[in-house]
């Protein structure tokens, strides 16, 4: 078997591994590098279904919101401090700017009325956070990546689809990794950005190279669609123009409670992982549905005897396949929801709101949600009625379940190298991500530091 010796190997191909190769390329061009990515070369018609996998990653089919903001997306500010953070979204931005996404910032204009929307909430118990969001939409993100894939070879970087990598090994201070056709690839620096599609691949190979691992949480809930009428006044530019709603309410029970990823005039999207489909949402810059979407989601921590938060939320979602059907989530108006009793396909036919998502089956998320998830749920609906009118109406609908997963953390620097040098670990993975913007900072943030370096360094 011949041997290959590349100065980087980035496995993964998502925004963390994208942005690690156009920052490496881009301040030594005369690298070699390799990218290794499991799923597909999508094409945005027939591949739809794989969000989550293939070149491009979760951020090829994703909404395409880039929050450009510390407060949500990731721990990042606590790792560089606000100036450096700052420097490098700016910098990120940037360079989504560059491979066409320019579309415009959107930033809530009218402060007095911000301010009256803000003391509205806090009265009902809810703090609201506003930042500035640059909204490609899912169309014109999945150009980005056409973009950047297009570019990268240009600059010869090596890209390889449909090959999964199955490990990472050190033998005698040298990396390398074993693809799945048994092929060793020696490399003087391995970035594993797998996001949370790899996350158990992951943690698999920090255990093996002995690496110290601790435990993620998980945000569980449902995804909320109403007609957009009733939320214009909040997402249309014209009124206050805030794309992204932020709302956060700590329970009776003292669980924190958030709405999340907003799509006005958009589609609620399933998302598969593995074999359990849970729900999301997306919006298009050139498509309009007559509804706005968007996530309640309830954090779950475990610490002891049960630490797999991941396998929780899973579990769940699983079972809300199971009464949905192999492949199906849930759909269910609100009032069948309060009222305990399962939704039907004749009532949904007569619903005022009419569900853009079809792969759905009329059910009952009361067999699903676990109560302190699902009373958190209805309890910020009734909150959210001060800000939102009539959400907590019984033609609101409700999919389940939705899951976002917060890797579990493998121990690393501010640089995201693990112990081993020469290894680093970037983007949703590294548990310290979960969004397009800060999931590229830290691709930025590691080929610096391997540039820093001097690029050779090789598992000591
Ligand atoms: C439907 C959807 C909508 C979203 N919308 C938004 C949004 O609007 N705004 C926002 O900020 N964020 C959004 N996100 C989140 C965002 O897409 C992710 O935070 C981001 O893509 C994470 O980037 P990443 O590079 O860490 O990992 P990913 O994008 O998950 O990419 C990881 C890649 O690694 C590959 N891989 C895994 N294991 C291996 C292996 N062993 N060998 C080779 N390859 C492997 C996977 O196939 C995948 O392609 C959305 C996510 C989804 C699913």
């Amino acid at each position: 078997m011949q041997e290959k010796i590349y100065d980087a190997l980035i496995v993964g191909t998502g925004p963390a591994g994208m942005f690690a190769a156009l920052e490496l390329i881009k301040l030594k061009p005369e690298l070699k590098i390799l990218m290794s990515e499991k799923g597909s070369k999508r094409d945005f018609i027939r591949d739809r279904a794989n969000r989550t996998s293939g070149f491009g990653g979760a951020g090829a089919f994703s909404d395409g919101k880039l929050t450009l903001s510390s407060k949500v997306g990731g721990q990042l500010l606590d790792i560089l401090g606000e100036e450096k953070f700052n420097e490098l979204m700016n910098y990120v931005d940037s360079r989504y700017v560059e491979f066409g996404g320019n579309n415009p910032v959107e930033f809530p204009q009218n402060s007095k009325k911000i301010k009256v929307l803000k003391e509205r909430a806090l009265k009902a118990g809810l703090e609201t956070v506003v930042y500035p969001v640059r909204h490609f939409g899912t169309d014109k993100a999945f150009n980005i990546i056409e973009s950047i894939w297009n570019y990268l070879k240009e600059k010869k970087v090596e890209i390889l689809v449909n090959c999964p990598v199955e490990s990472v090994q050190r033998n005698q201070g040298k990396l390398s990794v074993i693809l799945n056709n048994g092929e060793e690839i020696l490399a003087q620096n391995i970035i594993l950005a797998p996001g949370r599609e790899g996350e158990d691949w992951l943690l698999g190979q920090a255990r093996a190279l002995n690496l110290k691992v601790v435990p993620g949480i998980v945000d569980l809930g449902v995804r909320v669609e109403k007609r957009a009428e009733f939320l214009k006044h909040l997402t249309d530019s014209d009124y206050l123009g805030l794309h992204d709603l932020k709302f956060i309410y700590y329970t009776k029970s003292d669980n924190k409670v958030r709405t999340f990823c907003t799509c006005p005039y958009g589609f609620v999207t399933t998302e598969t992982y593995g074999n359990v489909v849970t729900v999301n949402g997306e919006s298009y810059t050139n498509k309009k549905s007559e509804n706005t979407n968007f996530a309640i989601l309830v954090s779950s921590e475990f610490t002891e005897p049960f630490k797999d938060a991941t396998g929780y939320g899973k579990y769940i979602a699983r079972l809300a396949n199971l009464l949905a059907g192999e492949g199906k989530v849930i759909v269910q108006r609100l009032g069948d929801l309060k009222d305990g009793k399962r939704s039907y396909p004749e009532g949904l036919a007569k619903n005022i709101v009419k569900p853009t998502l079809q792969e759905t089956t009329p059910g009952n998320l009361g067999r699903v949600l676990p109560a302190t998830i699902l009373n958190s749920i209805l309890e910020m609906l009734k909150k959210l009625e001060v800000v939102i009118p009539k959400i907590n109406d019984r033609d609101t609908l409700i999919y389940g379940v939705e899951v976002k997963f917060y890797s579990s953390q493998v121990g690393i620097n501010k640089n995201f190298q693990t112990l081993i040098s020469g290894l680093y670990i970037g983007g949703d993975g590294s548990g310290r991500t979960r969004g397009l913007l800060q999931s590229s900072m830290t691709g930025v943030i590691i080929a610096r530091d391997i540039i820093e370096k001097g690029v050779k360094n090789g598992g000591d």
